[in-house]
């Protein structure tokens, strides 16, 4: 899977839903806890490896989990908690 870390908090820029091809990236503007949530997460689960969002983050916040740096290690339950509510 990839993983949404510390750079998202605070930016949520969403160019990354836009072009996920899976549509596992969430919340999502439509999503009723956009607004409370203060960063976007990727399903595991559902995260085909394109790759096709990282380039799209503004902000260098979307890692291959296993090129995640290891300082945002707690990103990658972050992320899949997200989905366990
Ligand atoms: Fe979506 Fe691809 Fe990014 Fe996974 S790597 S979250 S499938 S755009």
């Amino acid at each position: 899977t990839h993983i949404i870390a510390q750079p998202c908090i605070g930016t949520k820029d969403t160019a990354c839903v836009t072009v996920c091809p899976v549509d596992c990236i969430h919340p999502t503007k439509n999503d009723p806890d956009f607004e409370t949530e203060d960063m976007l997460y990727i399903d595991p689960d559902t995260c085909i490896d394109c790759g096709l969002c990282v380039d799209e983050c503004p902000v260098t916040a979307i890692f291959p989990q296993e090129d995640l740096p290891p300082d945002w290690a707690e990103f990658i339950e972050r992320n899949t908690s997200y989905y366990k509510k």
